[in-house]
C-alpha cells in the first residue's frame, strides 16, 4: 500500500483545494503504475456534514468558504470512479469496526475525541447513517441547556466541553502562569490538550483537576449515548487514547457505571481506538468498501 499525507491548507476556494487533492492522488497512482481503468472504487472520508446520496459536502464548519461542494463528482472527474463519500466520523467508525477496536462486534459507537467530538454508529452489524448520512453527530447532543457556545452555533453541546478545540480555548483562560502546563506549552496562551495530558501523566495537580473535569463531561455524554444505543463497545479516539488507562479509561468506566442502569452497564465496554495513524487511510478504504458491497447487494 502506498500512502501520502499532506495537511490541508484550506484556501477557502473549494475547487482549488480539491484540485490539489486530485493532483496528489494522481501522483500516487502514477507512482504505483495504476491506470484510471483499474480503479475499482475511490473512498473519500470528508469532514461533515455530508450528503452521501448526492456526494456533497455541505458547508463544513472546519473548511470555511467551502459551501455546498459536489466533492464526489469533482474527484470522479479528476480520477475516475466510482467515488464513495462518507462523513469522516462514520468512515472512521467503519475502520475501527472492520480493522480495529470494534472488530467482531455488532453494535459499536465510535467517538473521535479530537478537535471536535465526531461520532459513528455501527448498529446490528452495519453503519447507521440516518436520513441524509449524518446520524451519530453525538458531539452535538445537549449537555447543558444554555451552556457554552459550540462551533456548530448551538449552545451546551457535548463538543463545547469535551472537544479538543473548545477545551484548548478554556485551558488558555484558566491555566495559571508559571504552572507545569504553562511551561510545557511555552505560556498559558499556547496550551493544548496534549500539554494538559502530559502534565497530568506527570502528576501535576492542576492538570489532574482539569482532566477530571473533562472526564466527567465525557462520562455524562457517554451515559446518554449508552441509554440511546446500548452498544457492546464505545470506542474513544485521540485525547482518550493519549490519556490512557489509568488517567482516562478506568475512572471513566467507574463513573459511567454510576450514571446508567446496571443492565446497560453490564453489556458495555469502553475502550481506546486501536488504529492510530492508520485510521485515516483505512477510513477512506472502508468508505470505498461500503460502496462496493452496497453495489453487490443492490
Ligand atoms: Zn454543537
Amino acid at each position: 500500500m502506498q500512502r501520502f499525507h499532506r495537511p490541508i491548507e484550506a484556501s477557502g476556494d473549494a475547487q482549488r483545494d480539491v484540485a490539489r487533492i486530485v493532483e496528489d492522488a494522481q501522483q500516487l497512482l502514477a507512482a504505483a503504475g495504476v491506470g484510471r481503468d483499474r480503479i475499482g472504487a475511490i473512498g473519500v472520508s470528508a469532514p461533515g456534514p455530508v450528503d452521501v446520496r448526492n456526494g456533497e459536502v455541505v458547508e463544513p464548519p472546519n473548511l470555511p468558504g467551502w459551501g455546498r461542494v459536489p466533492l464526489a463528482a469533482w474527484i470522479e472527474a479528476g480520477l475516475g470512479g466510482p467515488v464513495a463519500l462518507e462523513n469522516d466520523a462514520n468512515a472512521a467508525a467503519l475502520a475501527e469496526w472492520r480493522f480495529g477496536a470494534g472488530r467482531g462486534y455488532r453494535d459499536i459507537v465510535y467517538l473521535t475525541m479530537s478537535t471536535g467530538v465526531g461520532g459513528g454508529l455501527i448498529l446490528a452489524g452495519r453503519l447507521y447513517r440516518g436520513h441524509h448520512g449524518n446520524a451519530g453527530e453525538l458531539g452535538h447532543i445537549t449537555l447543558e441547556a444554555g451552556g457554552e457556545r459550540c462551533a456548530c452555533g448551538l449552545r451546551g453541546c457535548f463538543e463545547a466541553y469535551a472537544g479538543g478545540a473548545a477545551w484548548a480555548k478554556r485551558l488558555r483562560e484558566v491555566t495559571p502562569v508559571g504552572s507545569t502546563v504553562a511551561e510545557l506549552a511555552g505560556g498559558p496562551g499556547r496550551v493544548t490538550p496534549e500539554h494538559l495530558v502530559a502534565a497530568a501523566h506527570a502528576g501535576d495537580a492542576f492538570a489532574l483537576g482539569e482532566f477530571a473535569r473533562w472526564r466527567e463531561t465525557v462520562a455524562r455524554g457517554i451515559a446518554t449515548i449508552a441509554f440511546a444505543f446500548a452498544p457492546e463497545r464505545i470506542v474513544l479516539g485521540t485525547i482518550a487514547v493519549a490519556a490512557g488507562e489509568e488517567l482516562c479509561f478506568a475512572p471513566l468506566r467507574a463513573r459511567v457505571r454510576e450514571l446508567i442502569w446496571p443492565d446497560i452497564a453490564a453489556g458495555l465496554e469502553i475502550v481506546p481506538a486501536a488504529l492510530g495513524d492508520r485510521l485515516a487511510d483505512l477510513a477512506g478504504i472502508c468508505a470505498a468498501l461500503e460502496t462496493v458491497a452496497a453495489d453487490r447487494v443492490g
